[in-house]
């Protein structure tokens, strides 16, 4: 079957725009379209495909993770792929999401369980970071890159007072620490105040903010910037670390010294993932932290590892986006001469 010229001709330039996009978002940390936006030109992207495979280009953003690397930082490869996640938009998305788990594991008999459980967490909108620690101690700090290598911000991470330098005994041998380091609102907005006293360009939002700090040259800098930490993830590991669950990870985590945010529940069924989903809706605007949805992920490892990966995500685990935040628009007082 031949695909449509103008079809071609618009999956091109979306392909193309994603790749400016991806370059001011990931290298310059200077996005120039939101996050919303851009959303909705990578779903356009992902109908086009589904219509006719055929069409896929080998550079798709649905392929990949990320962006490229900044050149001043060493590049190291991860041990293990640091992936993306899928993304669905409402609770019909979230359901075939179920499905396609459940299915997959071939729970679909009488006898089987049916609702599976699952870790449920906010998604923080900061960066992803990969934290090695041998014999306790933190000797490598990788931001996640392309997914397959990073860059090494290990200075500019010791500046960060909620990443131990050493964990708590007893630790193992090896233990890749995986998380996100984020900006919280009330640091950002004294940050930006702090930027446009000293006449420099504010950040556009707090991941922003997050990112640029991260990956500056001079770690006295970072040292300055009010980054925080919260961990939700083991990559490579030594095999005196036994992780049965996604709870029994956090449990670690948190013995090990790390922080893990609090707002962490297990949830059985479909149901109660929409519940935990509305409840951090209506809580988004009091946290301080900037979130842009929810994470799900299957509880049991074993079950994830029968469920693997595709390309650029886990399947067994799935982003439930939030609808965009109000803009709230400033009305600035006009004087009228009469
Ligand atoms: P993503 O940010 O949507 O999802 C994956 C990331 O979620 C992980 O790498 C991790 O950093 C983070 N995360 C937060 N909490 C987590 C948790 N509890 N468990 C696991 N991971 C968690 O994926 P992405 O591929 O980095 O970026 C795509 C998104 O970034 C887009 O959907 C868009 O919103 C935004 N983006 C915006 C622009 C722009 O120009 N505005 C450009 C590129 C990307």
């Amino acid at each position: 079957m031949t695909i449509n010229n103008d079809i071609i001709t618009e999956y091109q330039a979306l392909v193309a725009q994603i790749h400016q996009y991806d370059y001011h978002y990931y290298v310059l940390d200077d996005p120039i379209i939101s996050d919303e936006d851009y959303d909705a030109v990578i779903q356009r992207i992902l109908q086009l495909e589904k219509a006719d495979p055929a069409i896929q280009a080998a550079d798709s953003p649905t392929q990949r993770v990320g962006g490229g690397l900044a050149s001043q930082f060493e590049a190291i490869a991860h041990a293990i792929p640091m992936l993306s996640l899928d993304n669905v938009f409402t609770p019909q998305a979230l359901t075939e999401f179920n499905q396609r788990v459940l299915s997959r594991l071939e729970w679909s008999s009488p006898d089987s369980p049916q609702n599976i459980t699952y870790a449920a967490e906010p998604k923080i909108d900061g960066l992803a970071i990969a934290l090695r620690y041998e014999n306790g101690q933190l000797v490598q700090a990788l931001t996640r890159g392309d997914g397959r290598v990073g860059e090494n911000v290990l200075e500019n991470v010791k500046t960060i007072r909620a990443i131990p330098l050493k964990l708590r005994a007893p630790y193992p041998q090896l233990i890749e620490v995986r998380g996100e380091v984020f900006m919280p609102k009330s640091g950002f907005n004294a940050l930006n105040e702090a930027q446009q006293a000293a006449g420099e360009k504010p950040f556009a939002n707090p991941r922003n903010a997050a990112a640029g700090s991260l990956r500056q040259l001079n770690a006295a800098i970072t040292a300055k910037r009010p980054l925080a930490f919260y961990a939700y993830g083991v990559g490579e590991k030594s095999s005196d670390v036994v992780l049965p669950s996604y709870d029994a990870t956090i449990d670690r985590l948190n013995t090990l010294g790390l922080p893990t945010c609090p707002l962490f529940e297990v949830c059985r069924g479909v149901d109660a993932l929409i519940d935990y989903h509305r409840r951090l809706l209506n809580v988004r605007q009091s946290l301080d932290y900037d979130i842009d949805g929810v994470v799900f992920k299957v509880n049991e490892t074993a079950l994830q590892q029968q469920l693997g990966f595709v390309s650029r995500a886990p399947r067994w685990a799935i982003a439930y986006k939030f609808p965009a935040e109000e803009k709230t628009t400033t009305v600035q007082a006009i004087d009228i001469q009469v």
